[in-house]
């Protein structure tokens, strides 16, 4: 076994790779981008080495100063994760040519399965089943057309050098196939560099069920099974599970055999990913009917490579670590054996409700429930971040992976869900919530599974709320009126705009959520209660949307509050990230937005005005036309709903005019005074 090998890749899966090098006893150096000068996973490691500037391609892309990097720290080996150089021939060959071990297979491999269609004409040879296509080497447009024809519509153009689910057009009849061609080759160069095309069968409801294989270098091969990857957007993976619901032994041991033929003909070494596309003529209940065909091989440890050492008890990293070492593959294929069930779900930085939207910034709160790190358990997160840590818009969006095991898929997906219920994410907008919805479609649920099943469930998954919005609002207010007592002298809105008389105090909250404005008016009763009523903004008069007497108790030993309000009692997490309330509960997570009056006349002063927050009546000016005012100088006072509020100036300025006299009733969003420029 080596005794120090450097990890030539970033977060999660550099991160794991560091944690089996450890428990073998080897040591560790990482490398690093600017960006990431204080990621988790330069950390973790024994040692690292900054390679270059913020893009991949000025850091973890250089794979001279990566290769410079492991030879003046006497690394022996390097490992290169997913991605970036992972699927490099020129670095398998350069680590080579450098007297490194690179783990991984032979760039002679890699090569043979880095094209697309290449590897398809590779594979025919091989006797693995191919979708109907043409993948040959000629381009003319004419000939594709025509292939097209042949082949049938629906078909699907794919790049050759392609991968991620870049570069792919459906094209569903002949008159479309130019302008889809035409697109699709843009793509490709643009992504690329290389715009050769493959034309094949668009398959209809199809799965993605793909082999993981492990060879060594004695010879051996085998295969370790399934994962099924249907459940996608944008054509990448978005939940993987193994095995595969409704496989069957005898279509299990033909894909395993045909995934062991595809490595043995390119000369495999390590571990390997066959994937196939899988039709289902039968439809979902007739999986003996499943067809699967070559679609490509992916060359490096997969993203969900867990899924298979939860159901085979092993550690792919610890094979791909031995293997490298010259090792023979620890188990044979008689002693692999499938025990229980197991779901990855990728947990993304991103905006399910705009189109997948990846997003930035940074992870403010991020709980994660009972789990290990790389290594099978019931529940495993797999992550290369902290809380307080950014993703960053140089690198890949997912910030985590959350695998379960059980006995059963019923199991796992409980304990997937459950296990989400506790994963906290705040800061940036997240996937949680649509994989909870995800999971707990009937599609999903009654695992009938095909690449479409989240267009087809899109209703129950898209522009969904956990629960009616008032109980957001409930939940911050609790929040707010429990910090508050918790810490009265640190809070800033603090008994800012309480007011108490005749025994009847109220405190006024206003809401934001998406375009709709929303007041929340809290009152102190004489039993020592607190009513709660929530109306449409500005509209005193109108029906509350609802009400009631609102409580809230901490639990304890943990950061949990129990709220009642309107006949609804539950266990929340409530987090405030700046404006934004986060309430997390066991059905789900919403988020609303507090407007602090404050900064709200700060927002509407602009251009100098000051709008009153609400209607009401002005109480008093604090200032006179020609005062020179300081930013959050007091300006004005106004009552509304028995309760006082000081307008502040939002900056520095003149008073110019005073619009109103003492006395005067005011409309929600009239100017009280103007304020001039300071100079
Ligand atoms: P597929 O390529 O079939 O989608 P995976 O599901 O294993 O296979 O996805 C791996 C993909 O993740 C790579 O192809 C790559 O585009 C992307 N990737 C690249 N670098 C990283 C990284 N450091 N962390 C996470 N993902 C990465
Ligand atoms: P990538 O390199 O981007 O992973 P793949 O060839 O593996 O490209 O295809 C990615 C996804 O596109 C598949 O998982 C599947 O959902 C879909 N796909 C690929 N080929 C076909 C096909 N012939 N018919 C239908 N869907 C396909
Ligand atoms: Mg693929």
């Amino acid at each position: 076994m080596f005794s120090k090998i450097l990890i030539a890749n970033r977060g999660e899966i550099a991160c794991r790779v560091a944690a089996t090098a450890h428990r073998l006893g080897v040591q560790t150096v990482a490398v690093y981008s600017d960006a990431d000068a204080k990621a988790k996973h330069v950390q973790v490691c024994d040692e690292a080495v900054h390679v270059g500037g913020n893009t991949p391609k000025e850091s973890y892309l250089q794979w001279q100063r990566i290769i410079d990097a492991a030879k003046a720290t006497g690394a022996q080996a390097i490992h290169p994760g997913y991605g970036f150089l992972s699927e490099n021939e020129e670095f398998a060959q350069a680590c080579a040519d450098n007297g490194l071990v690179f783990i991984g297979p032979p760039a002679s491999a890699i090569s043979a399965m880095g094209l697309k269609a290449e590897s398809k004409r590779l594979m025919e040879k091989a006797g693995v089943p191919l979708v109907p296509g043409y993948h040959g080497a000629d381009q003319d447009e004419a000939l594709l057309q025509r292939e097209a024809d042949r082949i049938g519509y629906p078909v699907l153009i794919k790049a050759s050098a392609g991968g991620g689910g870049k570069g792919m057009r459906i094209v569903e009849k002949a008159e479309d196939f130019a302008a889809a061609l035409q697109s699709c080759k843009r793509e490709a160069i643009n992504s690329f560099g290389d715009d050769n095309v493959l034309v094949e069968k668009y398959v209809q409801r199809p799965r993605h069920i793909e082999i993981q294989v492990f060879a060594d270098t004695q010879g051996n091969v085998v295969y370790l099974f399934e994962r099924d990857c249907s459940v996608q957007r944008r054509h990448q993976k978005v939940l993987e599970e193994a095995p595969a619901p409704g496989m069957t032994d005898t279509l299990r041991q033909q894909m395993g055999l045909a995934a062991v033929n595809a490595a043995r003909a390119v000369g495999y070494v390590g571990a390997g990913t066959v994937e196939f596309i899988v039709e289902q003529p039968g439809g979902y209940d007739k999986p003996e009917e499943m067809k699967f065909y070559f679609m490509e091989m992916n060359t490096r440890l997969q993203v969900e490579h867990p899924v298979t050492e939860a159901i085979t008890g092993t550690d792919l990293v610890e094979w791909q670590l031995r293997v490298a070492a010259g090792e023979p593959l620890p188990k044979r294929q008689e002693e692999l054996r499938i025990n229980g069930h197991a779901i990855e779900a990728r947990i993304n930085a991103e905006n399910p409700d705009n189109d997948f939207l990846p997003a930035t910034g940074t992870l403010s709160i991020y709980r994660k429930p009972a789990s290990s790190s790389f290594a099978v358990s019931e529940v495993r997160v797999d992550d290369g971040v902290r809380e307080g840590d950014a993703i960053s818009p140089f690198y890949d969006s997912m910030i985590a992976k959350l695998i379960v095991h059980g006995e059963t898929r019923e199991q796992a997906l409980a304990r997937l869900d459950e296990a989400l219920s506790q994963l906290h994410i705040v800061g940036l907008p997240g996937n949680v919530q649509f994989l909870r919805r995800a999971i707990k479609t009937e599609s999903f649920a009654q695992a009938r599974l095909d690449t479409a099943l989240i267009q087809r469930e899109a209703a129950q998954l898209f522009g969904q709320s956990a629960w009616p919005v008032e109980y957001t609002v409930a939940a911050a207010v609790a929040g707010m009126l429990h910090q508050e007592e918790a810490s009265p002298e640190r809070d800033p809105f603090a008994q800012r705009d309480g007011w108490r008389g005749w025994g009847v105090a109220k405190r006024f909250f206003l809401f934001a959520k998406g375009e709709a404005k929303l007041d929340a008016t809290v009152s102190y009763l004489n039993d020592g209660s607190l009513h709660l009523s929530i109306r449409p903004h500005g509209d005193y008069k109108a029906a509350p949307l609802r009400e009631g007497i609102v409580q809230f108790a901490p639990v304890p030993g943990s950061d949990a509050l129990e709220v009642q309000f309107a006949e609804r009692s539950a266990r929340l997490s409530i987090y405030r990230n700046g404006s934004a309330v986060e309430v997390f509960a066991a059905r789900g997570h919403d988020s609303i937005t507090w407007i602090d009056p404050l900064s709200q006349s700060e927002g509407e002063g602009e251009g100098g005005g000051l709008a009153a927050p609400m209607p009401g009546k002005v109480v008093s000016f604090a200032v006179q036309p020609g005062d020179k005012v300081k930013k959050g100088q007091p300006l004005a006072v106004m009552e509304a709903m028995k309760m006082e509020h000081t307008i502040v100036a939002p900056r520095d300025g003149v008073v110019a005019e005073l619009l109103f006299a003492p006395g005067d009733q005011v409309m929600d969003g009239a100017e009280l005074l103007t304020l001039g420029s300071a100079s």
